[in-house]
Formats: structure tokens, C-alpha cells, sequence
């Protein structure tokens, strides 16, 4: 395994960003394991029309569907078949989808060869829930951003409007607390503070201070 800078913690604490630019400035691939996720759940979104409740599908049923996903990631972008679903997957309607069969243990035992697989081959900084636990718990280092609710709930409602999505912010902050209750009270692979990550609350800090600092922790 190469070296792999792993990154977790809540929707909207700034984990893409920060993530991403971390990537650029060492020189490792970016991994976005939420888009891996949202590549699944898309597929889903797209050839289950008449299932209202995502939670409620059956294990098996999803499994024999599994078998007929091809994701390819790479650049930052997620593709399902060939196709290039990197827009597609930011909608919050697959976002919701996701956050229900992303429980899924069937799910999460398809992607995790997949995530692995990324670090045989380079240095990478990965970001997830479960990077730092299920994932790489070898990681070379390991962070958890976090930020208050109303924080994320704000970011997550101005990245919202930006992307001419029409929201309020009652319900990006709605949003937010179910997505924090479905990720951390989940059977398979909560969402939880590993020990050994390094904590940044980063309610009150600038994308690049949070960016720094993980840089300095990383040099250390
Ligand atoms: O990070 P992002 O918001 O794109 O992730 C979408 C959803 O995918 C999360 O709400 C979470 O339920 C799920 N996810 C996960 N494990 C990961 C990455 C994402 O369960 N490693």
C-alpha cells in the first residue's frame, strides 16, 4: 500500500475542498469516495423508479443489481457505464438515496475493494466516513473535520443556491441533521471520531487555514 492521507467527518465540513487541495499540493490522487457511493445510488435512482423508500430494499435484490455496475473514477470524476454522472450525482434527491443504501452492507462490501484498490497503485488522500476506521485504518495519517450543524447547514445552502438548486435554509439544515442521523446511527460502518485522527472543528476557520493546517500536520 502506498501512503494514504485519510479524511472523515460529516456532510459540509469541508472534506471535498480541503481534500482535494491537499491532493494537488502533494502531488496524490484525489479520492471521493462519496461520489463512488453517489455512482451507486444513481443507479439505483435511475432504474428503481417505483421505490419510494431506498431503506427498505431488500439486500439480495441489490446485490443481483450490483453485479451489472461499472464505475470507473478518475480525476475527481465518476463515471457508471462509460458514462460521466459527476453532475448527475451532486442532485440532493440522489443525495438522499444515497445516504439510505449507503447502510447497506452489500453496498459497502462492493465499494470497499474498489476504494482499496486506489492505493496500490498511488499516494492518495481519501475522503469518506470510513476512511480512517474500515477502509485504510493503516493509514499513514488520518483526520476528522467536523463543524457545527448550523455551519454546515449554511455551506451546504449557499453551495445549494450557487448550483441554482432552489432550497431555503431550513431545509438544507433539515437536510443535514437527517443525513448526521442516518450516517452515524447506521448498523454497518458509522460515522464515528477514530482516536487516532487528528480533529479540526472547522466552524470558525478559512478553507485555506483548514488546508494548512492538515499540510502542517501532514509534514510532521
Ligand atoms: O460525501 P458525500 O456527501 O458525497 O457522500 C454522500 C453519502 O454517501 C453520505 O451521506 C454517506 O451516507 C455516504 N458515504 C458513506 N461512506 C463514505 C462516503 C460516503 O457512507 N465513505
Amino acid at each position: 500500500m502506498k501512503r494514504v492521507i485519510a479524511i472523515d467527518g460529516p456532510s459540509g465540513a469541508g472534506k471535498s475542498t480541503v481534500s482535494r487541495e491537499v491532493a494537488k499540493s502533494l502531488g496524490f490522487l484525489y479520492l471521493d469516495t462519496g461520489a463512488l457511493y453517489r455512482a451507486v445510488a444513481y443507479h439505483f435512482y435511475k432504474n428503481f423508479k417505483n421505490v419510494d423508500d431506498f431503506s427498505l430494499l431488500p439486500e439480495e435484490e441489490i446485490e443481483r443489481e450490483l453485479i451489472k455496475i461499472k464505475i470507473h473514477y478518475e480525476n475527481g470524476r465518476v463515471y457508471l457505464s462509460g458514462e460521466d454522472i459527476s453532475d448527475l450525482i451532486r442532485d440532493p434527491e440522489v443525495g438522499a438515496v444515497t445516504s439510505k443504501l449507503s447502510a447497506k452492507k452489500v453496498i459497502r462490501d462492493f465499494l470497499l475493494p474498489l476504494q482499496r484498490s486506489f492505493a496500490e497503485k498511488m499516494d492518495i488522500v481519501a475522503e469518506g466516513r470510513d476512511m480512517t476506521t474500515v477502509v485504510f485504518p493503516d493509514a499513514w495519517k488520518k483526520f476528522y473535520l467536523d463543524a457545527s450543524v448550523d455551519v454546515r447547514a449554511r455551506r451546504r445552502y449557499e453551495q445549494l443556491i450557487k448550483s441554482g438548486k432552489k432550497i431555503t435554509f431550513e431545509e438544507a439544515l433539515k437536510d443535514v441533521i437527517e443525513r448526521d442521523r442516518r450516517d452515524s446511527s447506521r448498523e454497518n460502518a458509522p460515522l464515528v471520531i477514530s482516536k487516532e485522527a487528528f480533529y479540526i472543528d472547522t466552524s470558525e476557520l478559512t478553507i485555506q487555514e483548514v488546508i494548512s493546517l492538515v499540510l502542517k500536520k501532514v509534514a510532521e
